[in-house]
């Protein structure tokens, strides 16, 4: 979390900077994993501590697109893109993790394709894409 904010209700806001030139689409930020297991770090008690020992509700997060310009309605060049996330609802962060959990204790570690590819700086050695599968059995 690069920032935490209280918003009117009292929740805790994160806010998260991203200096990357791609950025994920809006579907893809309703459930990002990051600023999602950020905002369940907040409902287990992460923040009691700066919250003067109580707990806050998560209210939310949002990336900042630091490289990345904001639309025209949002303000354009003079402000950075924000992409926001809603407040958690059902179980699939925790699911989510107990997936990811679950991979690191079986040392399952299959390369999950998609999006995020195209930006990867591993690619030319990942076994997910041809560029980078095994040549000698
Ligand atoms: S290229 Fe491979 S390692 Fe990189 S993001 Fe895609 S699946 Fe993951």
């Amino acid at each position: 979390m690069d920032r935490v904010e209280t918003d009117e209700h009292g929740r805790a806001y994160v806010v998260d900077f991203k200096t990357g030139k791609s950025a994920p689409t809006k579907d893809e930020v309703a459930h990002h994993p990051q600023l999602a297991v950020y905002q369940l770090a907040v409902r287990e008690g992460a923040l009691d501590e700066v919250f003067g020992g109580e707990r806050p509700e998560p209210g939310g997060a949002e990336l900042v697109q630091l490289r990345q310009a904001a639309p025209k309605k949002e303000g354009g060049d003079a402000l950075p893109k924000v992409q926001a996330q809603e407040p958690l609802t059902g179980e699939w962060v925790g699911e989510l993790l107990a997936n990811a959990a679950g991979r690191v204790l079986d040392e399952r570690f299959t390369p999950s394709t998609g999006q995020h590819c195209t930006t990867c700086a591993f690619r030319a050695s990942c076994s997910a894409q041809p560029e980078g599968r095994q040549v000698v059995d």
